[in-house]
């Protein structure tokens, strides 16, 4: 699937919720850390789940939603901060992570990122490319701000081919980006550069980070621990091994997803990603191998 039908479609899941409670929608802060919260939306879907560093030294935010709610993102991190952004950290290209990017170049931000982040949004006639991003980096960078070491690194080829996870190793908290969609399917952008391989590989390198106080804030769904990763990657390793097995066993596309393969898996079922859908990603990415 093509980053503009991505960005169509969570634009158009924001746009559907708009016309009805547009002004309702907001972001709701957690503290998560001393100085460090995340950000989810309430009152329908403004975004990914941002991340916050504030301080003294800088303010540094992790994802910034859907540019429809570009102001709002602005006026609600302001309203925590104090002050304007002064680092944006993009955990992929995506639409609903990178689109008030402009917004806060317009504010004095500088946007970092990957740098097949960068060449994916130059490439995205939707995105507005001033907001792309100023700095890149191929493996990691370090930000030592406001007390906090907080350490940028790419995971290769997972949920798209430009992916970051921010590790603030002082006190315990992991952003995952869209590495982690807590508790349902995760949507794995094959045409992106992800695969299922590869998103397994990258949870298992955050699972290796974390311990049982650890603080996850996933892309997308609520605040999450070690054991709810641990589930995830649990599901997806189960889910892949049940499609393979169809797939050696020589079945095609439509009669894998017709077996229901990841029918024990009907609580991880969203309207994004149900379990036909998630198969036939897990098909598509170990026939194309
Ligand atoms: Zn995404």
């Amino acid at each position: 699937m093509k980053l503009k039908t991505i960005f169509l479609i969570f634009g158009l899941t924001a746009g559907t919720a708009a016309t009805a409670q547009d002004s309702e929608i907001s972001w709701r802060s957690i503290q998560v850390a001393p100085g460090i919260y995340m950000l989810e939306g309430e009152g329908g879907f403004p975004g990914g789940n941002l991340g916050l560093l504030t301080g003294d030294d800088g303010i540094v935010l992790i994802d910034n939603g859907l540019s429809n709610f570009s102001a709002m993102t602005v006026s609600s991190v302001e309203e925590i901060t104090g002050e304007p952004v002064n680092f944006v950290i993009n955990t992929h290209a995506h639409g609903d992570h990178t689109g008030a990017n402009a917004a806060m170049v317009g504010k004095g931000a500088t946007v970092v990122a990957h740098d097949n982040l960068r060449k994916a949004l130059v490439a995205d006639e939707q995105f507005d490319q001033s907001g792309l991003p100023e700095l890149t980096f191929n493996d990691s960078v370090t930000f030592h701000l406001n007390g906090h070491t907080a350490y940028v690194f790419h995971i290769e080829s997972a949920h798209t081919d430009g992916d970051a996870a921010i590790h603030f190793t002082d006190v315990n908290v992991i952003h995952s980006g869209d590495v982690m969609f807590n508790k349902v399917f995760p949507f794995i952008d094959l045409g992106g550069g992800g695969s299922v391989d590869g998103y397994i590989a990258g949870q298992q390198k955050i699972l290796a980070m974390a311990d049982d106080e650890t603080k996850i804030i996933p892309g997308h769904g609520p605040l999450a621990t070690k054991a709810d990763l641990q589930a995830a990657v649990d599901m997806l390793i189960d889910a892949q091994a049940r499609v393979k097995a169809l797939v050696d066993a020589g079945k095609s596309k439509e009669e894998v997803v017709a077996a229901k393969p990841l029918a024990p898996y009907g609580s991880w079922n969203w309207d994004f990603i149900t379990a036909d859908i998630m198969t036939e990603t897990i098909y598509t990415s170990l026939t194309s191998e």
